[in-house]
């Protein structure tokens, strides 16, 4: 069975248009590579109640994972843990694993000269300061460690907003459990370009295809209009063989081209 994901994204910048969601398109993107499945992305601004609600209806739909983005700065919107430890129904507390990980940070910029001198201020200890019974994770790249908890069998992750440090940490503590998690399944996919037929001649083709091959998935993406109709026509399958997906894969793709080809249109793989 496919082990559902969820993605939390929180920061005002997204949702006054500031800020491009390019931590949303690359989570899904590793997420469903892994083998697991992405079943929501929700976006919410830098407040308490809206995160803790988000995070409280993910929760009631039971993935395996729930991962957060954004939130965990020092600064006094970086709500995301205290909007997480209410919808949880648990305290705040200064962890002290998660101390000395700021605290040599900030101890490594102070030798730098980076900062003048090295000092626990209080909104330096708010980065180490986490919803009961979570632990806090490695930032390679950055200062705000990122956090994990459970809660229901669902696994919570919080991970920073800057993209480099969200990246960073997902790859070094957070891609183990999701692979760990997904067992022998991988994401297979093809792309071909169709040109020559209108998507809604392409329609029937697919709902047949679909018929034939109950394993794959297979969407049409139009692009714009340049006199011709143009179409990427993405195939893809979960699957714990590899030998399987690719024969399932190539099967759907084939009889694609074929019925495309029969109606009058032309096609083209494409690398994905
Ligand atoms: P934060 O950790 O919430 O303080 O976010 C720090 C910075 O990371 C923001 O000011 C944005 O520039 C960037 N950022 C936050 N969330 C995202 C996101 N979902 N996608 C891309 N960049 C983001
Ligand atoms: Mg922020």
């Amino acid at each position: 069975m496919v082990s559902n994901v969820e993605i939390i994204c929180v920061g005002n910048e997204l949702l006054i248009g500031k800020t491009l969601n390019t931590n949303a398109h690359w989570l899904a993107k590793k997420v469903t590579t892994l083998g697991l499945a992405v079943k929501r992305i929700t976006v919410v601004g830098d407040d308490v109640e809206e995160i803790a609600q988000a995070v409280r209806e993910a929760i009631q739909r039971k993935p395996a994972f729930i991962i957060t983005t954004g939130g965990l700065g020092p600064t006094f919107d970086d709500k995301t843990l205290e909007g997480v430890a209410e919808a949880l129904g648990r305290r705040l507390e200064r962890n002290e694993e998660a101390l000395k990980m700021v605290e040599e940070k900030y101890k490594q910029y102070a030798a730098e000269g980076r900062i003048d001198r090295f000092e626990m201020t209080p909104h330096r200890v708010k980065m180490a300061t986490l919803p009961e019974g979570s632990r806090p994770l490695r930032n390679p790249v950055g200062t705000a460690p990122g956090v994990i908890t459970e809660c229901e069998g669902v696994v919570l992750v919080m991970l920073p907003g800057v993209p480099q440090e969200m990246m960073a940490i997902f790859e070094e503590s957070v891609e183990p459990l999701l692979r760990k998690a997904a067992g022998n399944l991988t994401f297979y996919e093809a792309s071909v370009e169709v040109w020559g037929i209108p998507e809604s001649t392409l329609a029937p083709l697919i709902d047949k295809a679909m018929r034939d091959n109950p394993y794959v998935y297979i969407k049409s993406h139009p692009k714009a209009a340049e006199g011709t109709p143009h179409i990427e026509l993405h195939i893809s399958t979960t699957s714990e063989k590899p030998g399987d997906a690719r024969r399932r894969i190539s099967k759907a793709v084939m009889q694609m081209s074929e019925m495309i080809q029969r109606e009058g249109g032309r096609i083209r793989p494409r690398r994905v």
